[in-house]
């Protein structure tokens, strides 16, 4: 295991909501956004209105410029998520998830919350200079950020299909060449 659970976990959410703004975007509907929590199933405040998913939208660029930084810049824009946050952080247990911080209240709306969790979760991979595992999908079409949780550092794409389409023409292009 690379990062704890809960830090796993908050970067796979935010890499999820970042990749949702590629074309054809996936987060534009409350339906879009009831997947997203399916997926990621938030504690606390949940409005599932109009406003939560403008305010999920809008955080989408930012996530994605603190994501993908390089590990100073990383640092810079953790500590001004830090700063504009009012921390209110309690040790937590709930569901499946064992003893984990939560740095502001659940009473937060969730794209403040969403943003947070990002910059503790980026606090990890700034420790542990594991910087690398968050990059620009390997797809020459595509600008999602792929996501490496893996112990051998082996996934390139931001997705099965990116993975699958790229593998498929890896294969005629060996074809060719026979
Ligand atoms: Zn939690
Ligand atoms: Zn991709």
């Amino acid at each position: 295991m690379i990062f704890t659970d809960d830090t796993a976990d908050a970067l796979q959410a935010s890499v999820w909501l970042v990749n949702s703004a590629e074309h054809p975007d996936t987060l534009s509907t409350l339906d879009d956004e009831r997947e997203f929590l399916e997926e990621f199933p938030y504690t606390g405040r949940i409005d599932r209105d109009d406003a939560e998913l403008a305010d999920l939208r809008a955080i989408r660029p930012r996530l994605r410029a603190m994501l993908l930084a390089p590990r100073d810049e990383m640092a810079t824009r953790v500590n001004s998520v830090l700063t504009e946050t009012r921390l209110d952080a309690q040790l937590v247990r709930h569901g499946d998830a064992d003893w984990h911080l939560h740095a502001v209240g659940d009473e937060r709306p969730l794209a403040e919350r969403v943003l947070i969790e990002t910059a503790m979760a980026l606090i990890d991979v700034i420790r542990q200079d594991e910087g690398s595992r968050l990059s620009i999908c390997d797809d020459d079409t595509c600008e999602a950020i792929a996501l490496d949780l893996s112990r051998n550092r082996s996934k390139r794409y931001c997705s099965t299909v990116c993975a699958n389409r790229n593998a498929v023409a890896a294969y005629r292009a060996r074809q060719a060449e026979a």
